[in-house]
C-alpha cells in the first residue's frame, strides 16, 4: 500500500488473523523524529504487520526496512545505516500492563484501543539507530588519533570497548582510580 492508501489508526483486533499481512510504506519525510535524527531523509520506509490475539492480549509481528543517511558521531561525516529490524510489539493498556507483557516482545501502549500506524513505524525505525551511530570501524574517516577514546583512563578503556558511553561518562569526570564506576552519569 502507498501512504496514501493506509490507514491512519490500525486496531489490532480487526487484523488478527488476517491471511495477508498488513503492508505498506512511508516516505522517510513525511517522519518528523527520523528526518530529526537524519542527515538527509531521502527514500521511503517499508513495513510488514502480521496481527494476533494470544489470552485476550493482541501482538504485532513484522519487519520494518530502509536505508538511513546519520552523521557518523566519531568524524560527523553521513553514512548509510541499513536497517531491516524485527518487530514484535504486544499491545498494552497502560504502563502497568507494559511491564508484564512477555520478555521476547516490546510493550506498545494502545491509544483508546487503536494504534496510530505511522507512530509505529516511525518509532522501529528510530529505536534502530545506535545510541552512537558510527561508522563500521574500517570505513570511517576520523583519523584514529582523534578518536578520543585513547585518551580515557586505563580502567576506562578496558571497558569502553564495549561501551560508548562509558567512554563519554568518563571522560566528562576524568580518571578517578578511587571510583572506577563504569556508568556513572
Ligand atoms: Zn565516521
Amino acid at each position: 500500500m502507498s501512504p496514501s492508501n493506509l490507514p491512519r489508526y490500525v486496531d489490532p483486533r480487526q487484523h488478527a488473523g488476517d491471511a495477508a499481512p498488513l503492508t505498506g510504506r512511508y516516505v522517510l519525510a513525511d517522519l518528523r523524529r527520523v528526518v530529526a535524527a537524519s542527515v538527509a531523509a531521502e527514500g521511503e520506509v517499508g513495513f510488514s504487520l502480521r496481527f494476533h490475539e494470544e489470552s485476550a492480549r493482541w501482538f504485532a509481528e513484522g519487519r520494518v526496512r530502509a536505508t538511513l543517511s546519520i552523521a557518523c558521531q566519531r568524524c560527523l561525516e553521513p553514512y548509510q545505516l541499513v536497517v531491516d529490524r524485527a518487530i514484535r510489539l504486544a499491545f498494552v493498556a497502560d504502563t502497568d500492563e507494559a511491564s508484564r507483557v512477555p520478555d521476547t516482545y516490546d510493550p506498545w501502549i494502545l491509544d483508546d484501543g487503536r494504534v496510530l500506524l505511522r507512530d509505529l513505524i516511525e518509532d522501529e525505525l528510530l529505536l534502530a539507530i545506535p545510541d552512537i551511530p558510527r561508522h563500521p570501524d574500517n570505513t570511517c574517516v576520523a583519523p584514529s588519533s582523534s578518536n578520543g577514546s585513547a585518551r580515557a583512563s586505563d580502567g576506562a578503556l578496558a571497558e569502553s570497548a564495549a561501551s560508548p558511553f562509558a567512554v563519554l561518562a568518563s571522560l566528562k569526570k576524568g580518571p578517578d582510580p578511587e571510583n572506577p564506576k563504569e556508568n556513572a552519569d
